[in-house]
């Protein structure tokens, strides 16, 4: 066994306020609710995803303050939620490895418009939903300016180097401080939710039998 944390860089596993996620799930396909809670932490979301970046950390602040609004309890219900995310390869896996929403089941909605760290997460059974994205004074402009060098194909390898340093640093700096302090989030009344964005495959049937006695 290694420990939780030891993918990450010292830095990163030694952040205040690095976000942590406690969800619950059911017991087996067709099963009850497991009255046994998970943690997820952000090596988790770095296993997934594959790769440390800014993109994650925006996300995993996001989404860690829209469940404080959403499950007050701090039991994230995986089973009762939809989300709607940009198509960032980063933030779109941590929105549907927290959330357990799948665009294939039409839960997970696709909305080219929105920005990193930006996001509308609804809990399906009251239909709270939440508007939450990035405060403007942690926008990393110098992350994006690089970004946008890569993008244009006149880079050196040092460049390539760079990026991924500044993505860190901004990363860093996204878990040293509240996530309420990095974000704006508003609760949406009246939200009309979006048509799914894949065409209807069938839906999600392995929560069906968490209310089941
Ligand atoms: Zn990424």
């Amino acid at each position: 066994m290694t420990d939780n944390h030891a993918m990450l860089p010292a830095w990163l596993a030694s952040a205040p306020y690095l976000p942590e996620f406690q969800v619950r799930d059911t017991r087996h396909k067709y099963g009850r609710y497991d009255p046994a809670l998970k943690i997820i932490t952000v090596a988790d979301l770095l296993r997934f995803h594959g790769h440390l970046c800014g993109g994650l950390m925006e996300a995993a602040v996001a989404l860690r303050a829209a469940f404080d609004v959403l499950f007050p309890d701090g039991v994230i219900d995986r089973t009762d939620m939809a989300i709607i995310s940009n198509n960032s390869a980063c933030g779109g896996d941590v929105a549907a490895y927290l959330t357990g929403a799948r665009a294939r089941f039409g839960s997970h909605v696709i909305d080219l418009t929105l920005r990193g760290g930006e996001f509308i997460v609804r809990r399906m059974s009251t239909g709270e939903t939440v508007h939450v994205r990035m405060h403007p004074h942690v926008y990393p402009h110098e992350v994006k300016a690089q970004m946008r060098k890569l993008e244009s194909g006149d880079y050196g390898p040092e460049d390539i180097d760079l990026f991924g340093e500044l993505q860190w640093a901004y990363a860093g700096r996204l878990a040293s401080r509240p996530a309420s302090e990095s974000v704006i989030i508003e609760i949406l009344r009246d939200f009309t939710w979006p048509d799914p964005t894949c065409d209807d495959l069938g839906r999600r049937t392995d929560n069906d039998f968490k209310h089941a006695v």
